[in-house]
């Protein structure tokens, strides 16, 4: 039988997973992944990303390869910028896919789908270390940092230079769709908020040490102060909804526009 060596396993794992290879390759690839323990966990990574791409993009139009190509390149240039070379592999093999997603993204808003479609899996620890690597915080949190980001640390840029001489700097903030991304990834993914036209559902992917946090939220011309705490493990528990004081029945916190505050406890048990 044809032994492969891991690169070759692994430049073959896109086309294994999709079945598209030669039946002999489909079954040396099968073969290395039984015995090598690193590609298998690299092939289980690509296969939940893939997943995850694939469900949270439903009927995207695909790109042209050469998009796709442009958009993976920036997105790995991005990744290697933010010197986290092991993840820079696997965000390659997943990027194969960005034609699943989206067409005509940047390179930072890719991570955020990425981000995203971590969450829509569950997986709330990949989703949050991602999220470290694009939070702009992170890039000018000390002297030395600060002065090779150059950029301000506060808003979100479409770039991270990843060649001499601007590497690690900050390109296009203030300017960007990003912002308008990042903004939803982290109400609508980690907060979890979910309007649905008179009604808010709650869905947070927060890490675990986090025990509570309040919602200032405003429907129309009324103010709802929301408390979302966990007094289970677990984020992703039933869920009570207490609204002024009574409580709501399913998971449902109903909105009127009746300019009167309101407060409201969800407690996820
Ligand atoms: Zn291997």
């Amino acid at each position: 039988m044809n032994v492969l060596t891991c690169t070759a396993a692994r430049r073959r794992m896109g086309a294994f997973h999709d079945e598209e290879l030669p039946v002999s390759d489909q079954i040396a690839v099968r073969a290395h992944l039984e015995w090598c323990d690193p590609c298998a966990a690299a092939y289980e990574d690509m296969r939940l990303v893939r997943d995850g791409l694939r469900a949270a993009a439903p009927g995207r139009q695909a790109l042209t390869v050469e998009e796709a190509t442009t958009i993976r390149t920036s997105v790995v240039n991005r990744v290697r910028a933010e010197h986290t070379w092991s993840l820079a592999v696997r965000m390659r093999d997943m990027f194969d896919d960005m034609h699943f997603v989206y067409a005509g993204l940047g390179a930072t808003v890719a991570m955020m789908v990425s981000v995203m479609a971590f969450a829509a899996m569950g997986d709330a620890r990949r989703a949050w270390e991602l999220f470290d690597l694009i939070n702009p915080v992170r890039h000018a949190d000390s002297p030395a940092g600060a002065a090779r980001y150059k950029v301000e640390p506060y808003v979100i840029a479409a770039d991270v230079y990843s060649v001499p001489p601007h590497t690690g700097r900050g390109g296009w903030t203030w300017y960007t769709g990003s912002a308008g991304w990042a903004y939803r990834m982290i109400i609508e993914t980690f907060l979890g908020l979910k309007l649905e036209v008179d009604k808010l559902r709650f869905a947070p992917c927060l890490p675990p040490d986090w025990k509570s946090f309040k919602l200032h939220y405003r429907y129309r011309e009324t103010h709802y102060r929301i408390t979302l705490l966990r007094t289970g493990d677990r984020w992703d528990g039933p869920q009570k909804i207490v609204l002024d004081g009574s409580e709501q029945p399913g998971a449902i916190l109903p909105l009127q526009g009746d300019r009167r505050e309101h407060h409201a406890e969800v407690q996820f048990l």
